[in-house]
């Protein structure tokens, strides 16, 4: 990327330091014992693309909806809004949907907006579905496909889908700081290619929906980087959105039930005639699908620190400043089911952004 770099701050600079001279950054606090947690969570992958289309199976209609791998946040409502297009097209009005992680929660609040009388099936709630192991950002294009694989018609289901979201979360600023706007710097020695600003090697891109990223000079940055960008991105504090988004199911009338679907026989036996599928990584054996994969991702999760309200990446590491903690991570291992965190990642990923830290001025 050759973006140039400007002549100075480009706009009143609060955290401009005179004396300094450059541009100060709170600096991370960062050691092994301000661990409190470590999770690794699993990414529904699918090379083609999630899969959105309706399917006759016996005497009922199934809508899938699952699959979106390391952007399933992001296109939770754009996805979640083409599947309820998929039910309303048939006559049915009280909709069985399986599933409760964001992707779920969504498309059900979605179809109770178009009128749906909607019964979540469900194995688990939030906090213990993957939804809340995430990192928690606008990333629409991260790990959505493999682009050698989909179709080129999923490009346009795609851009779809991540407008749609993107128009949806606007609405949802300001309710509790449940999504926010945040800054993210990317700190690197070498120019990165576009992929390589975030982890997950994004393959499609919507110019203009959120701000570009700016180069910034050696006084608008503390790092000892050559190449730092920063820009404006939408983040989610997971455990509060996910906390709001159920309450609001429940409060326009919709009923969760603890029940696992373990065969297709099990689907026929619900007594709603449209079902919904938002199993995630769970829809793999239940329908036989080859094609779903894990991508596994740890996150270790440090104390909060209030002065901290800004995200980072750098080469093999990044963190995430949210509500209830800041979240290290992440990596991306496919096919890979262990869910153990695994100590050596943490060390690494604490080690590459210590040395950030510490080579940090101020
Ligand atoms: C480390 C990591 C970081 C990530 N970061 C981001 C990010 O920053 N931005 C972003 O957009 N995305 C991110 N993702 C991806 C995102 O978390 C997933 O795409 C998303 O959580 C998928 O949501 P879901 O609702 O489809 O699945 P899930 O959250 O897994 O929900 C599936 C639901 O189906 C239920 N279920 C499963 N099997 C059955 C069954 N047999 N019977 C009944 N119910 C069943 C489960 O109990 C659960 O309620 C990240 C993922 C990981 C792992």
């Amino acid at each position: 990327m050759s973006l140039p770099v400007p002549p100075g701050p480009q706009y009143a600079d609060k955290q401009f330091y005179i004396n300094r001279g450059y541009h100060q950054i709170p600096k991370l606090r960062l050691s092994m014992d301000r661990i409190v947690k470590e999770t690794v969570g699993l990414r529904p992958f699918r090379p083609s693309g999630p899969r959105i289309e309706a399917e006759q199976l016996g005497s009922k209609t199934i809508v899938h909806n699952y699959g979106h791998g390391g952007s399933g946040w992001s296109l939770s409502w754009g996805t979640g809004n083409m599947a309820r297009n998929l039910v309303m097209a048939t006559p049915e009005r009280k909709i069985a949907l399986l599933g409760c992680g964001t992707v779920g929660i969504a498309t059900a609040r979605l179809l109770q907006e178009s009128g749906c009388e909607v019964t979540i099936y469900t194995k688990d709630v939030p906090p213990n579905v993957t939804s809340n192991l995430a990192t928690g950002t606008w990333s629409p294009a991260s790990r959505v496909c493999d682009p050698a694989v989909a179709k080129p018609e999923f490009r346009g289901v795609w851009e779809d889908a991540t407008r749609y979201s993107f128009r949806r979360f606007q609405f949802l600023l300001g309710l509790n700081d449940i999504a926010c706007w945040t800054d993210e710097y990317s700190v690197r020695n070498e120019v990165p290619t576009a992929s390589e600003h975030s982890a997950g090697g994004e393959v499609y891109e919507i110019p203009g929906l959120i701000p570009e990223r700016v180069r910034l000079g050696k006084k608008e940055h503390p790092f000892a980087a050559d190449f730092v960008t920063r820009r404006s991105n939408l983040m989610f504090n997971i455990p509060s959105y996910l906390h709001y988004h159920l309450q609001d199911f429940l409060a326009f009338g919709g009923k969760v039930k603890i029940h696992e679907i373990k065969k297709l026989e099990d689907i026929d036996a619900l007594p709603e005639k449209v079902v919904v599928n938002c199993m995630g990584l769970g829809a793999k054996p239940i329908f036989n699908d080859d094609e779903l994969i894990p991508v596994s991702g740890q996150l270790s999760c440090l104390i909060p620190q209030s002065d901290i309200q800004y995200k980072l990446s750098t080469e093999g590491a990044n963190f995430i400043a949210r509500k209830d903690g800041i979240y290290l991570g992440s990596n991306g291992i496919v096919g890979n089911w262990d869910t153990t965190p695994s100590k050596e990642q943490t060390e690494k990923v604490v080690g590459i952004l210590q040395e950030v830290m510490k080579n940090m001025r101020g």
